[in-house]
């Protein structure tokens, strides 16, 4: 592809400074607080889709990856996907469809290391950074800073761990994990890693973090010692590419099983947090794969589907912590994405949200904008006992298990088909495993956990009460947990976190 033009990046605030795909991986964030977006969507036709229909998952996605990142070659993309996606993943087909009832599926984003969706971007993602990083001539050394609800911590430390000219450093919020997704990352192994709890929530944590990436001062010193910092949050474009490669994939299994005829439209329900993986999903719309809704699901902390269904986002309102906790957010990073394809790719008005949104928590776009969103987008939340009702009948009714945040995704479906009448094949996105909450889903499928959960091991010892009562066999990295103790145990108020990192990469404590 020599002497062709490449694919260009942006931001979502402003459209002078255009880089290539490697280098919008290496940064992570714009230096002016936006998002990078791809110039144009590449157009997949219905011709190719059928050819992917073919192919292995691995092949489907450097095919995907390779129309966004033609700064890499075919060779290297085909290899690492390769990589990522064949020994990690304990289903040959990497992210099954399984279908439920007639025109309801569920795609499985579940079956990697970590068992949870973010394993189908971080699995891919240290190859396409330490590509980039080359690509760039960047010689200092990387370090990934990570603000995560729960999922994405373990899924990026597994992803990095002693990956050659990396280091990984995980902040997760204290009181708002699970027994093991706290487990799984305290206990993780690897020489370049650490992990601290955050006193405050996710968006305590998040907006720490993005307080680090714009702190000048802190990166020049760490320049000076051969560090720069990066981001693997979906904020970082090398984490959407690989999210939206499933969509085109599901759409090749439900026509591979003549669940729909080629052409024909589906709809994708997806259980929303940072608003990433359905932002995935609205890009592969605008390649070409035919889909109807995209509907947004919500928790109690229904932020987003507000913002859907009023057109006015507001973050002023309480903060619950939910048995779905991958999706305990108030500050939806990856609207941003969303609102500047929606505003006529306009960098200015995107800023004045953002503006407004971090000045007073609110900000409201205007009705044609909310209409354009509308005819794409659909939103509904489910509420904390309709999450353990939905559990509940899933199983006995279907013999099917799934966690939480897939639970708040299919009573949302649900409760969209009675509100519309809509019958378009649908597919909801099943982003975990039952087994990471298993608290949680034991005591939706009435099987409380009695005496309470008092150390890190109990929680775990739940994996083999969820894999008797339910008769199935717990993930292997999960069963592998059993006995594996914590390495990380610090935890730091909220104004500590730039000195936790500036301690991590120089061994300095502050004062
Ligand atoms: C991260 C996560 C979500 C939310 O995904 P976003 O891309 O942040 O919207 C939903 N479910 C699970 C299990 C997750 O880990």
């Amino acid at each position: 592809m020599t002497g062709e033009a490449h694919m260009l990046y942006q931001s979502t605030r402003n459209d002078r400074n255009k880089i290539t795909g490697a280098e919008a991986i290496v940064r992570g964030l714009s230096s002016d607080g936006g998002l990078y977006v791809p110039e144009s969507f590449p157009e997949v036709t219905q011709e190719t889709v059928t050819k992917l229909a073919a192919m292995p998952y691995h092949e489907r996605a450097a095919f995907i990856t390779g129309l966004y990142l033609d700064d890499f070659n075919a060779d290297e993309l085909s290899r690492f996907a390769s990589d990522a996606y064949t020994s990690g993943f304990d289903d040959p087909a990497v992210a099954p469809l399984k279908k439920l009832s007639e025109g309801t599926y569920f795609l499985e984003l579940w079956h990697g290391p970590t068992c949870a969706f973010k394993d189908m971007a971080l699995q891919l993602l240290p190859h396409l950074l330490t590509a980039s990083l080359k690509k760039t001539g960047e010689t200092r050394e990387v370090c990934i800073l990570v603000a995560t609800s729960g999922d994405t911590g373990k899924a990026a430390l597994e992803g990095f761990r002693d990956v050659p000219g990396t280091r990984i450093m995980v902040f997760y919020p204290r009181d708002g994990v699970s027994d093991v997704q706290k487990l799984q990352m305290t206990s993780q192994a690897g020489g370049n890693v650490n992990v601290v709890a955050v006193e405050g929530n996710f968006d305590d944590a998040q907006t720490g973090v993005k307080a680090i990436f714009s702190d000048t001062e802190l990166s020049s010193m760490l320049d000076s010692r051969g560090y720069f910092l990066s981001s693997a949050n979906s904020i970082n474009w090398g984490r959407l590419v690989p999210q939206i490669v499933y969509y085109f994939s599901a759409y090749c299994d439900l026509l591979k099983n003549g669940c729909i005829k080629p052409g024909g439209k589906v709809n994708f329900c997806v259980p929303t947090g940072n608003f990433g993986n359905i932002l995935a999903a609205y890009y592969a719309s605008r390649m070409g794969l035919p889909v109807n809704k995209l509907i947004c699901a919500s928790n109690r902390n229904d932020v987003l589907t507000q913002f859907i269904n009023t057109g006015v986002y507001d973050r002023n309102r309480p903060f619950y912590t939910t048995a779905s906790p991958s999706m305990d957010i108030l500050v939806s990073s990856n609207l941003e994405r969303l609102l500047y394809e929606m505003s006529g790719k306009d960098g200015g008005t995107v800023a004045d949200y953002m503006q407004a949104l971090s000045a007073g928590g609110v900000y409201a776009i205007p009705d044609p904008v909310k209409r354009e969103i509308n005819r794409m987008f659909a939103g509904g939340y489910c509420s904390e006992p309709d999450t353990m009702k939905t559990i509940n009948d899933v199983f006995y009714d279907h013999d099917y298990l799934i966690d939480t945040h897939t639970a708040v995704a299919y009573k949302v479906l649900c409760d969209y088909k009675k509100d519309t009448g809509d019958d378009t094949p649908s597919v909801v996105v099943s982003t975990a495993s039952a087994f990471k909450f298993c608290d949680s889903v034991l005591d939706a499928l009435s099987k409380p956990v009695s005496g309470g959960v008092n150390s890190a091991s109990c929680g775990v010892e739940l994996l083999d009460k969820l894999a008797e009562v339910t008769g199935t066999g717990i993930p292997a990295p999960l069963a592998a947990l059993k006995g594996s103790a914590a390495r990380f145990n610090a935890s730091v108020p909220v104004g500590s976190m730039k000195e936790a990192v500036t301690e991590f990469l120089t061994g300095l404590t502050a004062g």
